[in-house]
């Protein structure tokens, strides 16, 4: 017998194909997040690229399937915040990766292919302009220090996801906020990668950038970012730290002009969807404080303990997560203040 597959598809907001109403109601408006989620389009016409999403001659080309709409996270916009369900809350730092703090982002992803969890980890690379670039890694010898550490742009983590599973891999993901929402509406929406897509990191995130603004912004400051070795936010100060130690650094509040639109209607600081969230604030220095949400993330952290990977405290300041949580909040309204 023939089975009959339906899917409920979301309202329409302006006449015509659906990429019209995403263009409607989150690209135009500003509010979309630059997750990519989108690029799940299966005519692969939606772009993520340095530059606002788009589709080219969508006109002709969208296919009117509603895939695009479905997981957008943005697409009938309720905010995420606080703190969210969890587990339990740890400082801990890998022992034998170098990272931006305790480089557990990489340690869980990398350890999620050694126990036999996932086939690839998706990370987030950069070249000397410090571009972003996306790689599949199956292996800890693969992990390098141009694949640690935080890049401050927009990185395209989900289309190399995306086609990633359809290849037929398990796979594993860091990502923003952002990134955890549209791969969890993806989830709910699509089971190919409610199967595939195993293990879900979240970094903590205020914001980020767009690529070309923030080099364009740190050129113009005489900063080059090309001699910096670790970018990093700290205590409101963006930081370059250079080869020989020296540092530049700026106030965050001088980049309110370049703060993407979609970013400042996000409330989501601790990435509350994630298996396990990541971040810098509220652990001593070399460690990474983690948000443990599901018990993925507890199985791979015992793993990582019997492997002799990890070194764990208990100490957390939560008060400093707390607080950056309601900053968030508070900088972020949805709907925007007039
Ligand atoms: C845009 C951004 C803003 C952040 N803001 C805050 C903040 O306000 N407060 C705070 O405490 N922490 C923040 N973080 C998280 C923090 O900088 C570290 O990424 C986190 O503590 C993990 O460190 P680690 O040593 O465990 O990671 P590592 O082991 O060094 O791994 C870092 C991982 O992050 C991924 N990654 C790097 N850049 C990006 C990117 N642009 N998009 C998606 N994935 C990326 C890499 O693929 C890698 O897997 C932010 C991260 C990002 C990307």
């Amino acid at each position: 017998m023939q089975q009959k597959w339906e899917v409920t598809r979301p309202e329409r907001y302006v006449e015509g194909k659906y990429f019209a109403s995403l263009k409607a109601k989150v690209i135009d408006p500003g509010i979309c997040s630059h997750c990519g989620t989108c690029s799940v389009c299966p005519v692969k016409g939606i772009r993520v690229e340095d530059k606002p999403i788009y589709f080219p001659n969508w006109e002709e080309e969208c296919i009117d399937c509603a895939a695009c709409v479905r997981v957008c996270p943005r697409y009938d916009y309720v905010p995420l915040n606080g703190m969210g369900e969890y587990i339990e809350i740890l400082a801990a730092k890998s022992k034998r990766f170098k990272g931006q703090d305790g480089a557990m982002a990489t340690e869980y992803l990398v350890s999620a292919i050694e126990k036999g969890l996932i086939d690839e980890a998706i990370f987030v690379g950069r070249d000397e302009d410090w571009r972003t670039t996306v790689h599949r890694v199956r292996d800890a010898d693969q992990v390098n220090t141009l694949l640690t550490g935080t890049k401050y742009s927009f990185a395209a983590v989900l289309p190399e996801m995306i086609q990633s599973v359809r290849e037929g891999n398990n796979v594993g993901v860091v990502g923003t906020p952002c990134m955890v929402s549209g791969i969890r509406k993806m989830q709910r929406e699509i089971r190919l990668f409610a199967k595939r897509v195993k293990l879900v990191i979240g970094l903590f995130c205020t914001e980020n950038f767009y690529w070309h603004q923030l080099s364009a912004f740190l050129a113009e400051r005489g900063i080059d970012l090309r001699k910096g070795i670790k970018t990093d936010i700290k205590k409101g100060k963006f930081i370059v730290e250079y080869a020989d130690g020296e540092k530049a650094e700026i106030p965050v509040k001088e980049f309110d002009p370049i703060i993407p639109s979609g970013c400042k209607v996000c409330q989501d600081f601790a990435a509350v969807e994630s298996d396990v969230s990541v971040g810098s604030v509220g652990s001593k220095a070399g460690f990474s404080t983690l948000i443990i949400r599901q018990e993925v993330a507890k199985d791979l952290l015992d793993f990582m303990k019997e492997q002799g990977t990890v070194e764990v405290i208990e100490e957390v300041k939560m008060k400093i997560v707390e607080k950056l949580i309601h900053h968030k909040m508070e900088i972020h309204p949805y709907p925007p203040k007039k």
